[in-house]
């Protein structure tokens, strides 16, 4: 079978909402995949970020395989020996007080923000179903259909209702917006992204984290922030909230937390918060089992030992320094933090950001645009120098 092949079979037999490149992969090591034909690529999208620690990390992958031999799910009927020993290294890697441990971005997000109401009525005093969740424009948090409901992605969204109620949406990076509907008593959270990495890998404005956070402090808001892209040192620092000192009432990691291994996601606060949910109130048949603690746990370990937060702001800003320097009239725009970036294609004829990713992977490198016009660059951290600057090179040509 050769590449189109398998890309019939897909198409027949799978559901159409994806529009992948046209290539087919089926091994990768570190920041390199292979296709099908045995073509090498350099991986600049990482799944969405979630391969931070490289494709296939021997750590990782021995930590998987060692407990699937081992025990695999229990359910939270039961305990089991392995969630008590990543819920303590969790919450002293990240300081907070408890775990609440699910599998995928979206559902730590619809956690938190039941989470959030619960808390709202419990402890903040706001009268039943009266709650309400400020959350920004073009954000992106998942495919719920109540995270759908918070979305202005006419993509995302039409044709999926009724819209679960309760939101009020403000442009991102405007703390004037937000201010104004913090004056709403019934406001229990802000949720945010620290970077709009769906969007386009929209960086707010320098300040704009540590305001609203101060805001929402004034006002008894809890302040959530969805760091399931940014987080896990894609963005030169541990979390991106790290870059204005702020530490979120509830964070929300997923993506990179296995290493692209296992579906792990978390929502970590402080016991006021996380307590709120009591037994049977919330659950999970696979969160928090013994496969996803260790991979976890063995993912959080690579990400220390081998300094990928480092990595990635060292590399990041020759990342941007080298793109700026290429000179062509299709690039409009280069931004971005870390080892998340986007650049804004202008289209030149018919040409759009779709062909210079079609191009790009005809010389081997793959990245994916995302709105039409923007592309993004996020390759697993573990890049060395050398390989970012090959890599360049491809992409200058
Ligand atoms: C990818 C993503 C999600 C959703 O994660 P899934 O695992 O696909 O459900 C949520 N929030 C952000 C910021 C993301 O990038």
């Amino acid at each position: 079978m050769n590449s189109q092949d398998y890309i019939k079979r897909e198409d027949k037999y799978g559901a159409h909402n994806y529009h992948p490149l046209s290539v087919v992969l089926e091994r990768g090591e570190g920041p390199f995949v292979w296709d099908v034909e045995g073509n090498k690529y350099y991986d600049f999208l990482s799944a969405y970020s979630a391969i931070n620690q490289g494709h296939c990390h021997p750590e990782i992958i021995k930590a998987l395989t060692n407990q699937a031999k081992t025990l695999t799910l229990t359910s939270r009927a039961f305990y089991n020996s392995v969630l008590g020993e990543y819920e303590e290294y969790i919450t002293r890697y990240f300081g907070y007080d408890k775990l609440l441990p699910m599998n995928t971005g979206a559902e730590a997000d619809e956690t938190a923000l039941k989470l959030c109401r619960k808390w709202a009525y419990q402890k903040k005093g706001i009268e039943e179903n009266k709650a309400k969740i400020i959350v920004c424009e073009n954000n992106f948090h998942g495919r719920t259909i109540t995270i759908v409901s918070m979305s202005t992605d006419p993509e995302a969204r039409k044709d999926y209702g009724p819209y679960t109620p309760g939101f009020i949406i403000i442009p991102y990076n405007d703390l004037d917006a937000l201010e104004k509907e913090l004056q709403d008593p019934n406001v229990a959270g802000f949720l945010v992204e620290p970077i709009q990495g769906e969007a386009g890998v929209y960086v707010p404005d320098e300040g704009y984290i540590r305001k609203a956070y101060e805001l929402c402090k004034e006002k008894n808001v809890l302040f959530i922030a969805d760091e399931v892209q940014t987080g896990i040192a894609r963005t030169g620092k541990l979390l991106a909230c790290d870059h204005e000192g702020v530490r979120p009432d509830i964070l929300i990691l997923g993506k990179a937390l296995s290493g692209g291994v296992y579906p792990v996601s978390a929502v970590l606060a402080d016991d006021d918060i996380m307590l709120v949910i009591k037994p049977g109130e919330h659950g999970s048949t696979f969160g928090g089992n013994p496969i996803a603690g260790k991979v976890a746990i063995a993912a959080l370990e690579v990400v220390k030992n081998e300094k990928l937060a480092e990595n990635a702001e060292y590399l990041g800003k020759i990342f941007r320094d080298e793109f700026r320097s290429i000179e062509s009239d299709m690039i409009e725009l280069v931004r971005g933090k870390g080892l998340l970036n986007a650049v804004v294609i202008r289209p030149k004829g018919a040409k759009t950001a779709w062909d210079v990713c079609v191009a790009m992977k005809d010389n081997g490198v793959i990245a994916k645009p995302t709105h039409g016009h923007i592309i993004r660059f996020a390759p697993p951290l573990v890049i060395t120098e050398d390989q970012l600057r090959e890599a360049m090179n491809i992409i200058k040509d």
